[in-house]
């Protein structure tokens, strides 16, 4: 099985040599191959769909001197094969730099994978302090057999302002997020000329929104600040594209939903509010995780410190115990 491609009548044959059965035994299962996906002659998305638990997209912009790589993933194996894939893209030794959008495994945990191929790696400064400090895989929460190795960088650049990075006949944009949103250290990368946009996890497209480090208030405000850009294609953290401003959308009217649904009393119906959200949202994948936003809405709304043993409690009651991962 190789990598799938569409949308580009450009010859990607390297692409297609590097699969994931290179690394799983040829038994195992192999869910969300990744689908890598042209999005202008410079910039790719790479898919892993559905989207989900540590199920994340990235993707790189090629230069004449650099590749840009925008995120990795979860586990040694699938951050091994997004390597491989963006040198591939990219003229021969053409050097690597990362930009990670936040701290989240799944977009970071191929950082060290990164480094030790000699590139170099960029995060906001308090994503970067959380990553070297890595890796973070939650036991408590998820059980998983693949991480492979995934040791963190020694060294993360940090991002503090606005940066245009010269890739060589082409600039990428780093944005660090103005406010606390899906954490509190996000950035974005846009392509200004292609009017492509990385949003990191500030949108989910078909799977539920995760702000159990967020900030609901934070996270609309962002989503103001992210309409102010001259977007055609959103290539969201997790799930498929959007080039309709549908998933922009859908995640904001989520937000508000949350704010409103805990607003009117101090001790809200949790269960029914979850089973709510998911009547409005059915198709939303880790529905799930309405136990913890509607609770980090709660909180904030209340300016309370979140109770996050509780919070993951009633979310892992609804999944009858720790959540496996098939990465
Ligand atoms: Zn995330």
């Amino acid at each position: 099985m190789g990598v799938k491609l569409f949308g580009s009548d450009e010859p990607h044959h390297v692409l297609c040599r590097i699969t994931l059965a290179d690394t799983f035994s040829e038994d195992a299962a192999m869910p969300a191959e990744p689908v890598a996906t042209p999005l202008s002659t410079a910039a790719t998305a790479w898919l892993q769909l559905p989207g989900g638990w540590f199920l994340n997209n990235a993707g790189w912009i090629t230069g004449n001197d650099r590749t840009l790589l925008i995120d990795t993933c979860a586990t040694e194996a699938r951050s091994r094969h997004l390597l491989e894939a963006a040198q591939a893209a990219g003229s021969t030794g053409t050097p690597i730099t990362a930009a990670l959008t936040h701290a989240h495994g799944d977009h970071a945990h191929g950082a060290g994978l990164v480094a030790a191929a000699g590139g170099s790696v960029l995060a906001s400064a308090t994503a970067a302090a959380e990553i070297v400090t890595g890796p973070h895989t939650y036991p408590e929460v998820f059980t998983c057999s693949t991480w492979g190795n995934i040791p963190p960088p020694d060294h993360i650049e940090s991002v503090t302002e606005v940066t245009h990075l010269n890739l060589g006949g082409r600039t990428a944009e780093i944005h660090p997020v103005p406010t606390h949103a899906h954490t509190n250290g996000d950035l974005v990368v846009f392509l200004p000329r292609e009017k492509v946009l990385f949003t990191g996890d500030l949108l989910f497209s078909g799977v539920t929104p995760l702000a159990l480090q967020g900030s609901i208030t934070g996270w609309l405000a962002a989503l103001d600040w992210l309409a102010t850009f001259e977007v055609a294609t959103f290539v969201p953290g997790h799930g498929p594209l959007d080039t309709t401003g549908g998933a922009f959308a859908a995640v904001r009217g989520y937000l508000q939903w949350l704010l409103e649904a805990v607003n009117d009393t101090d001790q809200p119906d949790f269960p029914a509010l979850e089973e709510r959200a998911r009547a409005v949202w059915p198709d939303w994948h880790d529905a799930e995780r309405h136990a913890v936003n509607l609770r980090v809405a709660h909180a904030e709304a209340r300016q309370q410190p979140l109770d996050l043993t509780a919070t993951l409690g009633a979310m892992l009651r609804t999944t009858g115990g720790p959540i496996p991962l098939e990465v």
